[in-house]
């Protein structure tokens, strides 16, 4: 396949040549198209395609109707409530998951990372959807899962054995919950999810809401322990956003240990709480990607499965709108996860699996800005998707 005529996010006009699933060439407009299957892109934007380091796809409602949202103090009480609340939903896990991925596919993205509640509710059983979820849509797109203890780990009875059951049966990271915030027991629960993961050699993803000087204790804490296992670029903390909320000195600290540690952060930067600053955060070498988070379930009724959303809701959030910084929010959708989540041989470069996104605008600024629609979706040289629709060669 060629893709003629493409924009580069640097703003470069090129010609992408595409072997066996591969980028094999990226050159200047002109190549002969001789025997290619010639796509003509006039000048839309090219771009590795999206990855979204961060969702819930057994917590999502999409497609189901509406629930209404029952709101909750503490991260406790909407625990609760989502513990009633997931049982009225009137369409199973495989379902409502399957409805999300083909938002996601349609709007660019071909890598992600889920999370699955691991609880003495729902035991394994959102786990095993997944893992059939997973197996179906490999065609179009790349899913890593994180077992993730909602209802906590030390506070949580089995929650441990039921963990340890969770990385056995397939999935590839042990998750973590506000240590201090929600199980009130920071080594309890840092104890059993890293020897979890050394058990299993697996990495760690954890959410980690506990704030200001707290959080910041917990974060090296965690940086501390990943350095201590060899576990350097295998550690993700979800939100932190403590990294907001820090005197100067306990922000630098923590920053410094971050970066040392290759713990990498992800923020979705939500508009009500201090998110971590993103910028100032990499000037200490700290990786960080954002990600969507909840979509449309007990937690949030909004979302969209979208990444350039979610690039243009951290870009106002950072209040990035000079180009250099809105480019740096595509990176957070595209690269920067790539290299937060350990994914090799990624991007617009020669070698590359061909996993592309077209997207109908002449720039990457005016992709955050505007969020064009997305007229082609490759994955491996594959058309997964055009024009908003994903190709449905996917087994029933
Ligand atoms: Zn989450």
């Amino acid at each position: 396949m060629l893709l003629a005529n493409a924009t580069l996010p640097d703003g470069r006009r090129a010609d992408v040549h595409i072997v066996d699933g591969l980028i094999a060439s990226i050159t200047a407009p002109g190549l002969p198209a001789a025997d290619l299957d010639r796509r003509d892109l006039a000048g839309a934007l090219l771009l590795p395609a999206f990855i979204d380091g961060h969702i819930h796809l057994d917590k999502t409602h999409m497609g189901a109707p509406l629930v209404p949202h029952v709101p909750g103090e503490s991260v406790r009480e909407r625990i609760a409530a989502e513990r009633v609340a997931r049982h009225a939903v009137p369409l199973p896990v495989e379902a409502r998951a399957t409805n999300l991925l083909r938002r996601l596919v349609a709007n660019g993205t071909t890598r992600v990372r889920s999370h699955v509640d691991i609880d003495n509710d729902v035991k394994l059983a959102n786990l095993e959807a997944l893992l059939a979820v997973r197996e179906r849509w490999r065609p179009w797109v790349d899913i890593e899962i994180v077992a993730f203890p909602q209802s906590g780990v030390v506070s949580e009875p089995g929650a441990p054995d039921l963990l340890d059951a969770a990385l056995a049966a397939g999935a590839d990271l042990i998750g973590g919950l506000d240590p201090e915030g929600f199980d009130h027991d920071v080594p309890g629960q840092l104890d059993i999810v890293f020897a979890l993961a050394e058990k299993h050699g697996k990495g760690i993803d954890i959410h980690l809401h506990d704030g200001g000087e707290t959080g910041g204790a917990e974060l090296r804490d965690i940086a501390s322990r990943t350095e201590a296992l060899g576990l350097q670029g295998r550690v993700v903390v979800s939100h932190a956003f403590s990294l907001g909320d820090q005197s100067p000195e306990s922000f630098a600290r923590t920053a410094d240990a971050l970066a040392r540690a290759g713990v990498a952060i992800m923020t979705s930067s939500p508009a009500a709480v201090p998110v971590p600053p993103v910028k100032a955060l990499r000037r200490h070498g700290v990786t960080l990607f954002a990600a969507s988070d909840n979509i449309r379930d007990c937690w949030s009724p909004f979302g969209n499965g979208d990444m350039l959303d979610r690039a243009a809701i951290v870009a106002s959030r950072q209040e990035f709108y000079a180009n250099d910084d809105l480019r740096l929010a595509l990176d957070l959708a595209t690269v920067e996860p790539a290299r937060a989540l350990g994914i090799t041989g990624y991007g617009l470069v020669p070698g590359a699996p061909a996993d592309l996104v077209v997207i109908d605008t002449p720039s990457a600024e005016e992709a955050v800005i505007n969020r064009p629609p997305r007229k082609l979706v490759l994955r491996g040289g594959v058309v997964a998707a055009e024009n908003g629709v994903v190709a449905e060669a996917l087994p029933a």
